[in-house]
């Protein structure tokens, strides 16, 4: 089971202001940042950064994943 390895790119946080979340980054992208906002409280105004490293990943990585034209 060795040389099976998948370097899956992943949220990684950077800051955290009272145990939340406030500025992340791709582990394989370092130009992108995710941002909440510098207040922990308006993360209504702004996507989590869960939500926003989904999106990235949706619009970067998996196209790179699932590149074949299998679609289901
Ligand atoms: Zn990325």
């Amino acid at each position: 089971m060795t040389g099976f390895q998948i370097y899956k790119p992943r949220l990684v946080i950077v800051k955290e202001i009272n145990g939340t979340p406030v500025q992340g980054k791709c582990s394989s992208c370092k130009d992108v940042i995710f941002n909440t906002g510098s207040n922990a409280f308006a993360r209504e105004h702004k996507q989590n950064l869960a939500d926003q490293f989904r999106e990235h990943f949706r619009k970067v990585h998996e196209r790179e994943e699932f590149n074949s034209s299998g679609t289901h």
